[in-house]
């Protein structure tokens, strides 16, 4: 039988099997571990250089935050924030944190005005470190159990806050635990009226990063992977905020 024409006519070279199995073998060892990473180019990581971030890490101390079956929140909290801190750092941001310890920062005041001590306290770190913006992180709580997933809340008068609460929660809602359950999240950030986002200087934001209160987002919160995905997924969307607007 006659061999068919290839294609202009051309012998068809084929690669050796040995240069393709070594190919192979490149792309895999070459590719970013984290898929994340990939669309963040170097030159985006460089926009956090000189700027101030802020990490607030809810509760803390005597305040343990919401709670179920012993699991606290203000220890999620302070997990996520730590490794939060490192990913910011190694980009090049200089990063403050309200807190790095399991501690309130309410000074020891009376029990009526120690919550107020707290957050003002807060706020005093944000604003005497000319945060460009900061971001508080917290886990939430609801009746229903059936609710699930993060949700950003920036202050109703703020263009800034909006905008960084908008690029955060837009990575969220793409968390690889959800999207491997075929759970579609697409919440949009939502306006709150809370003291540190009214009461600072710099636009910033309130991270809900999953509700306590559901079973599958409490086992994802205690989940090492998934809280670096969250911290990864929460530095995208401070670098996209500021590579938009500076
Ligand atoms: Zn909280």
């Amino acid at each position: 039988m006659k061999k068919p024409a290839t294609y202009l006519g051309m012998e068809e070279k084929r690669l050796h099997p040995i240069f393709a199995f070594i190919i192979c073998i490149l792309i895999i060892v070459l590719l970013p571990s984290n898929p994340i990473e990939k669309t963040i180019s170097l030159s985006r990581y460089k926009i956090l250089k000189d700027k101030v971030i802020v990490i607030d890490p809810g509760h803390g101390g005597i305040d343990g935050g919401t709670n179920f079956e012993g699991i606290l929140e203000k220890n999620i909290n302070l997990e996520i924030g730590m490794i939060l801190k490192e990913k910011l750092i190694k980009r090049g941001a200089t990063v403050i944190m309200t807190r790095e310890v399991d501690e309130s920062l309410d000074n020891d005041v009376n029990s009526r005005n120690r919550h107020s001590e707290d957050l003002k306290n807060r706020v005093k770190i944000i604003d005497d470190n000319g945060a460009d913006i900061f971001v508080s992180i917290h886990v939430n709580y609801i009746k229903n159990p059936n609710k699930l997933g993060p949700i950003v809340f920036y202050y109703e008068g703020s263009q800034k806050g909006k905008e960084l609460a908008e690029k955060i929660q837009t990575n969220l809602n793409n968390l690889s635990a959800y999207k491997n359950m075929d759970i579609s999240i697409n919440y949009s950030p939502a306006t709150g009226n809370y003291y540190i986002l009214r009461n600072t200087l710099s636009p910033g934001v309130i991270i809900e990063t999953g509700f306590i209160s559901n079973e599958l987002d409490r086992k994802l919160l205690l989940d090492k992977g998934h809280q670096d995905e969250i911290a990864e997924r929460i530095s995208k969307g401070i670098i996209e905020f500021f590579y938009s607007h500076f």
